[in-house]
């Protein structure tokens, strides 16, 4: 059949340049070990960012709403899917980005699917998006019947240019990562809310990397900037730092009740498990009565990048606990991963078309639970494998 050999010559060329993506089994130990095949292996490469997974209060918040609950909800929140943590989350969601309301969807794909095409549905509308968000970014993009405008990434000069030459007849949106998810820098917000105030845009921002992890207390990066109230949706999943799944959009009340009507992907689908948003919430407060976890999160981020550094090992410019190292051809990216990999350290290996071809990298995500002496450890594999890779760029 034409379609199965195309699909066969597909894969084979993509094993060919090193892209083709295979699935592996992690047994989780805790939240920085995984066992595979009876051997240990150090993890850096989950978002668990605060290392909640395993927190003794989220594990029990989950068991106990299964107890209390059942396992499924059963159906979507608009039939008979709307159990009781949903309120209570949502209610701590929008206290804790200090916004009127917030609505959880089913994932943060979800919610940047559904949002964007439910908010930026005429042809008279116009998203203007950073070349390097999130493919969700991108997918809600294509899934709104707004135009789409791809702004050179983080350049507010060519953003306010493109604002200010772009024909738009309705309503113009800027939608950007907060931290973005591959190179680990912050979003330009002030300028961006600056910008939106001039050209009367609504502004998005995906914070799925930033929650629990940047601004005061781990508010995200409005908070970063000292912009809570001032962001029109802030975005987010439930499964980074807060240790489960799901993700939501926290705004106004009537952007938030539009959305209940209007985001198909909120609508259509079957609400989350209880135990799933049980653990959320458990993850949550621990957040908000424990914000120094934010604070030891950077500082072992920041030891990880000085000691990379240091060493001469090429680093993207990260701000955060996401650590780019730059190696150029996937070939390449893969091979150091499978070094590292044998010397029982996970790392990922980002290559196209998750990032431009040619800046294939390794990623390193950093979390709270990586102990002094994890970090030592992978740091030195790191320099060994980079030194003997050719990889070191020893400073002039
Ligand atoms: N936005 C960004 C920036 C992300 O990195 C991700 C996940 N990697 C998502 C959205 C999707 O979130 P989820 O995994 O909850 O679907």
């Amino acid at each position: 059949m034409q379609k199965l050999t195309q699909i066969k010559t597909q894969l084979l060329n993509m094993h060919a340049e090193a892209v083709l993506r295979q699935l592996h089994e992690f047994h989780f130990v805790d939240p920085v070990h995984v066992c595979i095949k009876n051997e240990k292996y150090l993890l850096m490469a989950s978002n668990n960012y605060l290392g909640l997974t395993h927190h003794p209060a989220v594990k029990a918040a989950a068991a106990a709403a299964i107890e209390e609950y059942g396992t499924g909800s059963g159906g979507s929140r608009l039939t008979s899917g709307n159990h009781p943590l949903y309120g209570r989350l949502e209610k701590d969601i929008a206290r804790f980005k200090q916004t009127e309301a917030a609505l959880i969807f089913n994932s943060g794909y979800m919610s940047n699917i559904g949002v964007i095409s439910a908010l930026a549905n005429t042809a008279a509308d116009v998203i203007f998006s950073d070349a390097l968000n999130h493919a969700s970014i991108i997918d809600g993009c294509r899934l709104a019947r707004a135009k789409t405008v791809i702004y050179p990434h983080n350049n507010m000069v060519a953003l306010a240019e493109l604002l200010k030459n772009t024909p738009c007849s309705g309503q113009r949106f800027i939608i950007t990562d907060g931290v973005f998810s591959m190179d680990g820098d912050i979003a330009c917000l002030e300028k961006i809310v600056y910008l939106a105030g001039k050209y009367d845009g609504f502004v998005i921002v995906d914070d799925a990397h930033a929650t629990g992890v940047i601004g005061s207390g781990g508010r995200g990066s409005a908070a970063y900037y000292g912009l809570s109230g001032r962001v029109h949706l802030e975005l987010g999943t439930l499964s980074k730092a807060l240790a489960s799944e799901g993700g939501f959009a926290a705004g106004s009340q009537l952007v938030i009740n539009y959305l209940i009507n209007k985001a198909r992907s909120f609508i259509f689908s079957t609400a989350l498990s209880p135990a799933t948003l049980a653990a959320a919430s458990a993850a949550l407060q621990i957040l908000l009565t424990e914000p120094y976890r934010v604070e030891r999160l950077a500082l072992k981020a920041a030891a990880m990048k000085d000691k990379l550094r240091l060493a001469g090992v090429p680093l993207l410019k990260s701000e955060t606990p996401i650590i780019p190292i730059l190696i150029g051809a996937a070939s390449q990216a893969m091979d150091f991963t499978e070094k590292l990999y044998a010397e029982k350290l996970i790392v990922s290996a980002i290559r196209p078309p998750t990032v431009p071809v040619g800046s294939s990298r390794l990623r390193l995500t950093m979390t709270g639970a990586h102990s002094a002496a994890d970090i030592d450890k992978a740091s030195a594999i790191i320099i060994h494998t980079a030194i003997k890779m050719g990889r070191v760029k020893p400073f002039a």
